[in-house]
């Protein structure tokens, strides 16, 4: 134990079918970078080989910026690297579809083993892989339409339905679970969403024991959300670490308050209702939504001369929204209860209702999925109130990094008079502001404080840029110096593995 990981390449990497071989392949212990998270901030997928096992870190579907859907069809097809037969365990430490939408996929093509979560995260990940296999279908769809051949979709309903069979539930947190002799784990708590854990992986062998933390994404350490636990640092040793960097470049570090975007947010509301116009929300289905939710409930509910309906319009939303109502407990449930109930809010789930909330012009307060606004009917929404001035778009997360989104058009194209939607010119007069303390990840202080506290011997950094990774690795090491740890900081890159 504590023995110092060492770092390699794997060059001759090749994919080998059949089930001894693949076994063959990974030769030595070691974790094995294999998703595009390992350089980017989506496809979660890390192997780790111990012994006779082959566990997998997360399993997630690469979600491409780029519109045409090739650029994920084709990451999102390529071979495994290993047979899906030998893998043991999967385990998935938030129900975010870049952490497990690939699992389906997995599924189809033989695994059988266990797929160890939360309760929290199987409810509500079955939810947004069922949305994940509706939305790949479409893409499939169109993909051939476009290119005239034939794009299976990568997995069905059924696959997701064969997928839910293998999960296991395990709720217990700071608490050592034994899956067998050798492989056990415990969930510490992670802030990031409702359901999420950090996973500290324990492997016992004949000669040595490991331990492996993975902190999936990672939440505030004392975060500002609902209905979430703080993202603790964690005490125990694990001899490697490997620690998310979305927020890392300190650029994104936030210097506003909750309490300043929440007054932002009821003067901007305020301006709005005055004016007659109406306020778009594009936020995700999960957390975001409900999030936001709460919030104008604390601002308003006491507000007597508040009277706009607030359209929560999405079915996913609908549906995650409802099962927010089976999950939560005590204080969480009464507070969610309340919102959920409130007199102003209409959850839109059918179609149908949905064109009749978008065709008439009554003002309103509308949460409508996606964030990026790439699709779902928030589009819509945006096609009509975009191009008036009295109307306001509210971005509260994180818009993209390039013009292929249209929620990035939308945030930083404000001295341009249009802008294109599904190709069509939308007169661009609608105000729009920017929320930014209702991340889900640790911001770059939360990141440092983080990565210098812990007890480890090596830490990787993944799920970030280039760029994120580099800086929060120089500030980490100069933290870590200061605090008279030792530990090396390494950015991963997708050739990488670490002997155990
Ligand atoms: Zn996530
Ligand atoms: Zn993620």
């Amino acid at each position: 134990m504590g023995s110092n990981p060492t770092l390699a390449v794997f060059k001759n990497y090749k994919i080998i079918g059949g089930n001894c071989m693949a076994k063959k392949k990974y030769k030595r212990d070691g974790i094995y970078f294999l998703g595009q998270s390992s350089i980017e901030v989506t496809g979660s997928q890390y192997l780790v080989r111990f012994g006779d096992y082959q566990i997998l870190l997360e399993c997630g579907l690469y979600q491409s910026s780029i519109n045409d859907y090739l650029d994920s069809y084709r990451i999102n097809s390529e071979k495994f690297k290993f047979n899906p037969k030998d893998i043991d365990f999967v385990f998935i430490c938030h129900a975010h579809i870049d952490h497990t939408g690939l699992i389906p996929r997995l599924v189809k093509e033989g695994f059988s083993g266990k797929i160890i979560a939360t309760s929290n995260t199987a409810k509500i990940m079955k939810s947004l892989l069922l949305n994940s296999s509706y939305i790949l279908n479409e893409e499939a769809r169109l993909l051939s339409k476009k290119y005239h051949r034939v794009y299976n979709p990568l997995y069905t309903e059924n696959d997701v339905i064969e997928t839910m069979s293998l999960v296991y539930e395990y709720d217990d947190y700071n608490t050592i679970i034994n899956l067998n002799d050798t492989v056990s784990f415990q969930w510490l708590k992670n802030s990031h969403c409702i359901g999420a854990a950090q996973l500290q992986l324990i492997l016992k062998g004949k000669l040595k024991t490991k331990k492996i933390l993975y902190t999936s994404d990672l939440g505030s350490l004392k975060t500002d959300n609902h209905y979430v636990p703080n993202t603790e640092i964690p005490n125990a040793f694990s001899d490697v670490t490997i620690c998310e960097s979305t927020y890392g470049s300190d650029k994104r570090l936030s210097k506003k308050s909750r309490q300043f975007d929440l007054e932002h947010l009821r003067v901007a509301i305020n301006t709005v209702i005055e004016r007659k116009g109406s306020v778009i929300l594009p936020c995700f289905s999960f957390s975001r939504t409900q999030e936001l939710l709460t919030n104008l409930y604390i601002l308003f509910h006491n507000d007597d001369a508040f009277n706009t309906e607030i359209i929560v319009d999405s079915k996913l939303s609908c549906e995650i929204s409802d099962l927010y109502s089976c999950i939560l407990n005590g204080e969480n449930l009464n507070l969610w209860n309340k919102v959920r109930t409130w007199e102003h809010v209409k959850f839109v789930s059918d179609k149908a209702l949905s064109q009749s909330y978008i065709a008439d012009n009554k003002p309103k307060i509308v949460i409508s999925s996606s964030g990026f606004c790439t699709n779902g009917r928030v589009v819509n929404y945006l096609k009509k109130h975009l191009k008036d001035t009295n109307s306001m778009i509210i971005f509260s997360g994180y818009v993209g990094d390039n013009p292929s989104y249209l929620s990035y058009r939308i945030k930083n194209y404000n001295n341009r008079s249009t802008i294109s939607i599904n190709k069509e010119r939308i007169p661009n007069r609608a105000d729009c502001i920017t929320l930014s303390t209702f991340s889900s990840h640790a911001d770059h202080n939360d990141l440092v404080k983080y990565g210098s506290s812990l007890n480890t011997t090596k830490l990787i950094l993944v799920h970030g840029s280039e760029s994120s990774k580099c800086c929060l690795a120089e500030n980490l090491r100069e933290q870590i110096s200061k605090n008279n740890k030792t530990y090396k900081v390494v950015c991963a890159n997708k050739e990488m593995v670490v002997y155990i």
